[in-house]
């Protein structure tokens, strides 16, 4: 089996895994309870709100646990939205190409009268900081621009686009999920005000994020209950859940720049090759981009055809988003970048991780060519 849709989600890391099971099996006490049992489960949690912090670059009662990036996203959002209604602004920024997280977020807020402002990249899937600052406001409440993209890993110009929000006054949030596994975030650096990610995209286990938040801005709850994370987030921590999100954030942190050069070194490899094959196209920019991320398209080789061939070689790869994955819908990010739909249709996502060897790549490009040749063989 050859996994290459790490975007998707990635395989759990084995010192991951064993930071988990403690805390499942062994010291398994609610962080509320005043007991040494309790009080084992919250210093666990304390220590793994300072790593993350000290990773980020904030203070630790500027992390709060969530249940992944969806609910971060939502949270920051509202909260922003919440903000925004209480002070008369109700404009909202954002691009056309994130996650549907944030789009389908604001399109709840659109349905409650605020005004959404959609940012189109340029058909290389980056997004004009300019554009951004023309249309901020005095009714603008938040700008909330992706880090990174989940589909094209296209890396948006964050520390230009924080300088003005941060100049005019205005709420910065971004949906880090995608690049917190592989760039070096620094939320001060960059002017971020929230950011949202996920555990399961950087090695470690599913439901499980963070909402990183100024202390300046108070959340709004989205859900109500006890006073875990200081009454912003209701409900018993999932310990076990946050101890190994720190510990895999942790080893990425530690070992970013050689894990970086190697999934570079094998993404680039797989792309000169698969750019070998007659007719195929890259999508969106190849300098401003994650080291992980290959979207391909072949012309007239439908990508969904493809996946399934592939799938039957036991090698898993993706059409865009899995989010919309079943879909016969094109990506919206795709589309963003003008394509047709029919190039969008022809398009797959190859998404690596450090787990990746120069032999799955190999492989993965002479599947993919006598696959491509087979299918235009019929055409
Ligand atoms: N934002 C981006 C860019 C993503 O890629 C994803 C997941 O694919 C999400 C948000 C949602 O994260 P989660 O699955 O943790 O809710």
């Amino acid at each position: 089996m050859i996994y290459a849709d790490n975007a998707a989600t990635t395989k759990i890391d084995q010192e991951v895994l064993d930071s988990m099971l403690n805390y499942l099996k062994g010291d398994y006490g609610n962080s509320s309870s005043p007991h040494l049992f309790g009080r084992k489960a919250k210093e666990a949690l304390l220590k793994a709100r300072e790593t993350i912090a000290k990773i980020i670059n904030c203070a630790p009662n500027e992390i709060f646990f969530t249940s992944g990036g969806s609910e971060s996203i939502t949270q920051a959002i509202l909260s922003a939205a919440s903000w925004g209604e209480n002070h008369n602004k109700k404009h909202i920024i954002s691009s056309s190409i994130e996650h549907p997280a944030v789009l389908n977020t604001l399109l709840s807020l659109e349905e409650n009268g605020f005004k959404i402002d959609l940012v189109k990249p340029n058909n290389r899937g980056i997004v004009d900081y300019k554009k951004i600052e023309s249309l901020i406001n005095n009714d603008t409440a938040l700008v909330s621009i992706m880090y990174a993209n989940n589909e094209i890993g296209t890396i948006q110009p964050i520390q230009e686009i924080g300088c003005i929000c941060r100049k005019k006054g205005v709420l910065f949030h971004s949906d880090c999920v995608q690049a917190i596994s592989h760039l070096d975030i620094d939320v001060n650096r960059d002017n971020l005000d929230m950011i949202s990610f996920s555990a399961h995209k950087f090695h470690g286990p599913k439901g499980i994020g963070i909402l990183y938040c100024k202390k300046t801005f108070a959340l709004t709850p989205l859900i109500y209950g006890g006073a875990q994370e200081r009454g912003k987030r209701g409900g018993t921590e999932n310990i076990a859940s946050i101890v190994a999100m720190a510990k895999a954030l942790e080893i990425q942190s530690n070992n970013l720049i050689e894990n970086e050069l190697k999934i570079k070194r094998i993404r680039d490899f797989l792309e000169n090759k698969l750019l070998t094959i007659e007719d195929s196209h890259i999508n969106g920019d190849r300098q401003s981009r994650l080291s992980s991320i290959i979207n391909i398209r072949f012309d007239k080789v439908e990508a969904e055809t493809l996946l399934l061939l592939l799938d039957k070689k036991n090698i898993y790869v993706s059409t865009g988003s899995a989010c919309s994955s079943g879909s016969i819908e094109p990506s919206h990010v795709l589309m963003n970048l003008d394509l047709s739909k029919e190039e969008a249709n022809c398009s797959i996502r190859i998404s690596l991780s450090k787990y990746n060897s120069d032999e799955e790549v190999a492989t993965i490009f002479s599947e993919i060519k006598e696959i491509v040749n087979y299918i235009r063989s019929f055409n």
